[in-house]
């Protein structure tokens, strides 16, 4: 439980520095400004004798930004060609761009105070502008704060410093001022950092309830799906019930024929063979009518007990006899292709009747009607299909 727990305060630590990584980096192009301000620190403080210094000092500036930016580049966020791709963890990417803001904090507080030295008021009231300028820019870094403070620290530490050590007027005043404002920046960033860390926080908590709702709601829409079908399905053959079959029959097209189809003699199969074997035939006659009929358009049914129910649709009567036919020579050979499993010859009696258009008769009626055809089958002696309106040819025995 407790290894969970912490387990759960890790995940949530790593997603809260990623969500933090990623807002960062995609600040990164204000990084670019860095370059913008060395470029007006030069022309400030040109004179051929800060040359040397003035150009390592922006090289080093430049090859900051770019890695900046090019690290960013590589983030799998802003990736477009998967083959630069930097796929590291988010404290990876919290180690680089660490390093970025201490070694461009420490490049602008080493290379601003330097000039500090060797300008004049103007320069130096130029230069102060500039580093509250970066500072300004970089001020978005709050949403991860120790970058915040790893760039500003250097900055107005050095400034400090070299307000201190030089002759500028008030140099002193401006050394407490520049510390003073140090401080005051991380305070801010502190509180500022807190409430964007907690805004995270809610994003991710909002982030997984969503998906754990979206994932229920899948459960519940399958389990929907499952009840909804054994609602309609007979359990013992996989056919549809007679719940189905009545609504079905509510659908069905006006030219339709509707078979009832029992099997012959069947107590007697069950008395012999028991139970469990009567059961067994009852399968195996449900697959020989699956394979009888067009599943697209037709339906069998178990209307209960060893009686099944067919409806056949868009065929005219004959089409419809010949379907029924197929049907009764199919229950016959389910012996002879399951020797092992059916005990002795099976067949089946079936009424058949037919309507051509809806107001000829209902589908009850039609039900009605295929049972009294199934009767006059069982009198006629069995194994054969008959309908009401003519006398059909017994079937072969
Ligand atoms: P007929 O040729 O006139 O149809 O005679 P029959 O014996 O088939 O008809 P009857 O209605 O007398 O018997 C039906 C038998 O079907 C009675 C019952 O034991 C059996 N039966 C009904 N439902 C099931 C079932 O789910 N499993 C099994 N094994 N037998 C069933
Ligand atoms: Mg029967
Ligand atoms: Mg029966």
């Amino acid at each position: 439980m407790l290894m969970e727990e912490l387990a759960r305060k890790d995940d949530q630590q790593s997603n809260l520095l990623a969500m933090q990584m990623e807002a960062l980096y995609r600040g990164a192009p204000a990084s670019a400004m860095s370059i913008f301000g060395g470029v007006l620190t030069i022309l400030t403080y040109w004179s051929p004798s800060l040359a040397p210094m003035l150009t390592i000092w922006f090289g080093c500036i430049c090859v900051i930004a770019i890695t900046h930016l090019s690290s960013a580049a590589m983030r799998p966020e802003f990736m477009l060609q998967r083959r630069f791709k930097l796929d590291w963890s988010p404290a990876a990417w919290s180690r680089l761009i660490r390093a970025v803001y201490l070694s461009s904090g420490t490049c602008w507080g080493l290379g601003g105070s330097w000039l500090l030295l060797q300008g004049d008021d103007h320069q130096t009231l130029v230069m102060c502008c500039i580093a509250m300028g970066a500072v300004t820019v970089t001020y978005p870094a709050v949403v991860y704060r120790p970058v915040f403070n790893l760039f500003q620290v250097p900055i107005f530490l050095a400034f400090s410093i070299a307000f201190m050590i030089s002759d500028i007027e008030y140099g002193n005043l401006l050394a407490v001022a520049s510390a003073t404002l140090c401080a005051a920046l991380a305070i801010i960033a502190r509180s500022m950092g807190e409430q964007l860390s907690m805004a995270f926080r809610l994003l991710d908590r909002n982030r997984q309830l969503t998906e754990q709702l979206a994932a229920r709601r899948l459960i519940l829409e399958e389990e929907n799906r499952e009840l909804t079908a054994q609602t309609l399905t007979d359990p013992l053959t996989g056919l549809a019930n007679r719940r189905r079959l009545i609504e079905f029959l509510r659908r069905t097209p006006d030219r339709c024929a509707v078979l009832v189809v029992d099997i012959d003699h069947f107590k007697s199969y069950n008395d012999t063979y028991g139970h469990s074997e009567g059961d067994i035939c009852l399968i195996l006659v449900a697959d020989a009518l699956r394979r009888s009929i067009d599943a697209s358009v037709d339906l069998v049914a178990r209307h209960g007990g060893e009686e099944f129910v067919v409806v056949l649709t868009e065929l005219d009567r004959d089409q419809a006899l010949e379907v029924a036919e197929k049907i009764r020579t199919n229950i016959q050979s389910v012996a002879g292709l399951h020797p092992q499993r059916i005990r002795r010859l099976v067949t089946a009696s079936i009424g058949l009747a037919h309507r051509e258009e809806e107001r000829q008769k209902s589908s009850s009626e039609l039900l009605v009607e295929a049972d009294s055809a199934l009767y006059a089958a069982k009198n006629a002696g069995r194994n054969r299909v008959e309908t009401l309106s003519d006398t059909h040819p017994a079937a072969a025995e």
